[in-house]
């Protein structure tokens, strides 16, 4: 247990995309080329598109963990908010925090805190790599790259800054692929859900966040055919009814986004379900509404809930 703990867990968010998994791995390799002892793991399963990466680069996947022990030296990436992280955060001492989310995360312990509102903890961690003189190897980067075009879908989104279209150009470069086409099957192969009953696809990327007193998650998954999932609607809204009676929630908001035209469409149930009308200004048919050009929860999606939820 000694040796445990002298070894630091680096790891993303629950329900991991692939961001908090290759951020995970990426960082673990830099700490260890400082002459850190750093081990990636992770929170949960690997999801379709993050599967896709590990085997093109044919590498192992990092452990699951579900606990740590008291005590445990822990780097967390890709997230800061104790509801997305290990059970019990509270045990741990947190040396380091990568991220690119709002800041909710307090300690009475000092740390390293890097933040930058950028569209991927890649791209810290490349800018990272840079200031530390330690090379990017062909897998490093297509980590990274992966990461990068998850969470941009492929610069799409609105959280891509000309620096994550930049540093993907080179890592692109050091991975030798066309970005185009290395990201386009990337992100089609997050889109088949075709093994996964409703209830596993709701949490194949759902976050929970707390205001006030009030509790809601909002859950996301990309595709190429929103017909082909709104066709399930109604097992979606019964998936949705028994996690808002598990988890005890105000609001449940299940966003499908289409990464061919960039909308999303929404499902929204819950005590609270019609804060998503005033957040989006649209009107719920049936418990649904297209968001029209809305493809990021970070920037899109939770502000207009958190603004109306009171
Ligand atoms: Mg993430
Ligand atoms: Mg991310
Ligand atoms: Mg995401």
């Amino acid at each position: 247990m000694e040796n445990l703990i002298n070894e630091t867990l680096v790891f993303g968010h629950k329900n991991p995309d692939t961001d908090a998994i290759m951020s995970a791995m990426v960082m673990a390799n830099l700490e260890n080329k400082l002459g850190n002892n750093a081990k990636a793991v992770r929170l949960g399963n690997i999801n379709k598109e993050t599967e896709y990466v590990f085997n093109y680069l044919g590498i192992e996947r990092p452990e699951l963990i579900e606990d740590i022990a008291d005590g445990q030296n822990i780097i967390l990436v890709d997230h800061n908010e104790s509801t997305q992280s290990v059970n019990n955060l509270s045990n741990a001492k947190v040396q380091k925090i990568v991220d690119h989310h709002a800041i909710n995360f307090t300690t009475s312990a000092p740390l390293y805190y890097r933040a930058e509102p950028v569209g991927c903890t890649s791209t810290v961690l490349y800018k990272m790599y840079k200031e530390n003189d330690v090379e990017i190897s062909k897998e490093i980067a297509t980590m990274m790259l992966s990461a990068i075009v998850s969470d941009t879908l492929l610069f799409k989104s609105p959280t891509c800054t000309t620096e994550d279209k930049s540093i993907a150009e080179k890592l692109a470069n050091i991975a030798g692929v066309d970005v185009e086409v290395y990201g386009t099957e990337l992100l089609k192969a997050g889109t088949d859900l075709s093994e996964f009953t409703p209830a596993e696809i709701i949490n194949i990327d759902s976050k929970l966040f707390e205001k006030g007193g009030k509790r809601f998650k909002i859950a996301q998954v990309n595709t190429a055919d929103l017909d082909s999932i709104f066709k399930d609607k109604v097992y979606f809204e019964a998936a949705i009814n028994d996690e808002i009676k598990k988890d005890n929630l105000d609001l449940y908001m299940f966003a499908a986004t289409d990464i061919i035209n960039s909308n999303s469409k929404i499902i929204s149930l819950g005590n609270d379900s019609a804060v998503v009308e005033k957040a989006y200004g649209v009107t719920l048919d049936n418990n649904t509404a297209l968001l029209e050009n809305v493809v990021s929860r970070k920037k899109q999606m939770l502000p207009g809930i958190l603004d109306n939820l009171d």
